[in-house]
């Protein structure tokens, strides 16, 4: 039955990260459930029940201190800013401890093959997030936590793709010396947070096994796909992934109001669609995406109806 291998998760608590007037607000993903829930294939996805995190579980990506004053600041002051550009509210912490925990159930679904592929739509979003802050709208690295957890469960050549507009650089920072994760984002460059340049390629261990592929402001579809057949697929080909993982940010949308990219909402069905291909010739299909940035609502919800169409397909 088409849609019954695809597993999705999206909790009404990702809606109490309330973030008042800001770009990253809670209409986001009100705006995607509503659009998926028109689809054919809504009722036949797979809804896995989802925990929070433990702190003892986001600590293997971010610094105890901050965890604990995160969760003591949503407790008591209730409202404000965590860095320039990141709010919170009193309901943040659950939020982002559910995002955290959305990472480890569809590791779970997935690496037993109850699942063939899963897609995270959560608040807050996660690939800025360093170890020890909270960064642009980020507060927990949801999917640097899901390789931490797949890397528990056995995987040992995780792929994380990032074609969210702005660099990933709190998960690039996560695994720079790893080389069982190999990093590879696409990004508007320059631009925030102003890493990803294609000369950081890691370091130690890891040297090789990280690859931006910085692009300009104007860049289209064809574009993208120069840069997954010239460099990300070679990359991909000799690292022979056991997994993918995908930093899915639909803000290089051509009407997206923070990006300035051209991608069309049909160029997010195309890159899952080459991605899956990838997927199911070195893994079985195995891929897990999670929602990052996004912020014209009609083409966030356009964009990820593309993106899951391919998923359930
Ligand atoms: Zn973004």
């Amino acid at each position: 039955m088409i849609g019954n291998q695809t597993a999705l998760i999206w909790k009404e608590e990702f809606l109490e990260h309330d973030t008042g007037l800001h770009p990253e607000k809670k209409e986001r993903l009100t705006a995607i459930r509503n659009r998926l829930e028109k689809t054919s294939y809504y009722s036949n996805l797979q809804r896995p029940e989802v925990k929070p995190a433990s702190i003892e579980t986001i600590a293997k990506i971010h610094n105890n201190n901050y965890i604990l004053t995160l969760q003591e600041l949503c407790d008591k002051k209730r409202s404000g800013f965590i860095d320039a550009d990141t709010p919170y509210s009193q309901g943040t912490f659950h939020a982002a401890s559910l995002a955290a925990g959305s990472a480890l159930t569809l590791a779970d679904a997935v690496w037993s093959g109850e699942a063939t592929n899963g897609i995270a739509l959560v608040r807050p979003p996660g690939h800025h997030a360093v170890q020890e802050s909270a960064m642009g709208f980020c507060f927990f690295n949801n999917i640097a936590i899901c390789a931490k957890y797949l890397q528990t469960l056995g995987a040992k050549k995780i792929f994380i793709l990032d074609w969210d507009v702005h660099h990933g650089n709190g998960t690039e920072a996560s695994f720079y010396e790893d080389d069982t994760v190999f990093f590879s984002s696409l990004h508007q460059y320059p631009f925030y947070p102003g890493t990803g340049k294609a000369s950081n390629i890691g370091r130690g261990k890891g040297e090789g096994a990280n690859l931006n592929c910085p692009l300009p402001r104007g860049s289209v579809e064809a574009d993208y796909i120069k840069e997954f057949e010239n460099k990300i697929f070679p990359a991909m080909d000799q690292f022979g992934p056991d997994i993918i993982l995908i930093s899915a940010g639909f803000d290089a949308h051509k009407d997206d109001p923070l990006g300035g990219m051209e991608l069309e909402s049909s160029s997010f069905e195309a890159f899952t669609r080459i991605l899956q291909d990838k997927a199911k010739e070195y893994c079985g299909g195995k891929m897990i995406s999670f929602l990052e940035g996004g912020y014209d609502l009609k083409a966030l919800a356009d964009s990820v109806e593309a993106h899951v169409s391919v998923l359930v397909s």
